[in-house]
């Protein structure tokens, strides 16, 4: 990898060569500073190219379809001559090296297709970790002229507020039938959903599907305001390749008539990327910087047996911190 110039892998990049994007990510996910630096070169190089992709997230409960989903939604696009990427965010998972994508049975058909990209989660990192390397590798897809980037996470945790921080339309699937607590979906989710989708509404779900509809319909009345785009709730059938078509329109719809929004919720994510990056950057300084780690053992000690207030330890070090 290093024999690479930065000027060469990012015209591989720009070029479409997949395995040059694969590369890229894998540096992006790197953690030892010196690839890091070529990350960031390779980055700056690139953020000319980024930014022209249609950004969807993706999530919902474990099983509800989110695989089969997005194989069918990319080789629907695909076929319409899209070319598609499809990165993970999954931070929990540990099994087969961490990847909710590990498993190859997993898109086998869109894994095949030369239009399509995926890459899985990152292993062993925290979401903070997780997320901002897929922030980064979404660009790389982007630049690499992937027009549509999918970005899957699990809806049971707290992913999907960070893959919400980075995407321009997000999708919810949801199970015939079960209301949230049913569906192990955490409050919140529902109101961060620009789209919301039953998966599964094929032979005898359909009702039950119907009905999830109907129930989740009726649940975003009472939770939106006014103004502004109404999520509409849809149904599908992944398996048998029904309603995907109308997801896709539906997107479409909301990228037209939300393409102000759309360009303020880029600027706002840009800018909370920012502070993330900020606070993250001081956080690793102030504990590789000598005099804090060498103060903090006994402060934190002192803290847990309760004999010193939490504020004034913080305050302590703050001051050793900011005063050298
Ligand atoms: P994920 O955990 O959300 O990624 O879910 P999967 O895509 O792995 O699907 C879980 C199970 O639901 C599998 O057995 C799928 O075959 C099945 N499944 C997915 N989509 C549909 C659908 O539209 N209809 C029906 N009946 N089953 C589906």
């Amino acid at each position: 990898m290093t024999a690479e110039t930065i000027e060469g892998m990012a015209a591989q990049i720009r070029g479409g060569d997949r395995r040059a994007l694969a590369r890229a990510i894998t540096l992006v996910e790197s953690r030892r500073s010196d690839h890091r630096d070529r990350a960031e070169a390779l980055l700056e190089a690139l953020a000319p190219a980024a930014g022209g992709a249609i950004r969807i997230g993706i999530s919902g409960p474990p099983g509800v379809g989110k695989s089969t989903f997005i194989e069918a939604f990319g080789l629907h696009l695909t076929g319409q001559g899209h070319r598609v990427a499809v990165l993970a965010v999954d931070p929990s998972s540990q099994r087969s090296g961490g990847s909710i994508l590990g498993d190859k049975t997993r898109m086998e058909l869109l894994t095949r297709d030369p239009a399509a990209f995926i890459r899985p989660s990152p292993a062993g990192a925290t979401l903070g970790g997780v997320a901002r390397r897929t922030r980064e590798s979404l660009l790389l897809c982007e630049a690499a002229g992937y027009d549509v980037v999918v970005v899957e996470t699990v809806g049971v945790g707290q992913s999907e507020t960070a893959v919400a921080q980075m995407v321009d339309v997000f999708l919810l699937l949801l199970m015939p039938g079960a209301g949230d607590e049913l569906q192990g979906i955490k409050r919140g989710i529902v109101e961060v959903a620009d789209i919301l989708v039953v998966n599964k509404a094929d032979g005898d779900q359909k009702g039950a599907a119907n009905h999830a509809a109907a129930e989740y319909r009726h649940a975003l009345a009472l939770l939106r305001g006014s103004g502004g785009w109404a999520p509409p709730v849809l149904q599908c059938s992944a398996l048998e390749n029904r309603g995907i078509d109308a997801v896709w329109d539906m997107i479409g719809r909301f990228r037209a008539e939300m393409a102000e929004a759309l360009a303020v919720r880029r600027a706002d994510q840009a800018r909370g990327w920012l502070w993330r990056e900020l606070g993250d950057g001081l956080l690793d300084a102030l504990r590789g910087h000598p005099a804090i780690a060498a103060a903090l053992p006994a402060l934190e000690a002192e803290v847990a047996a309760g004999r010193l207030l939490p504020t004034l330890a913080a305050r302590r070090l703050l001051e050793r911190f900011l005063g050298s």
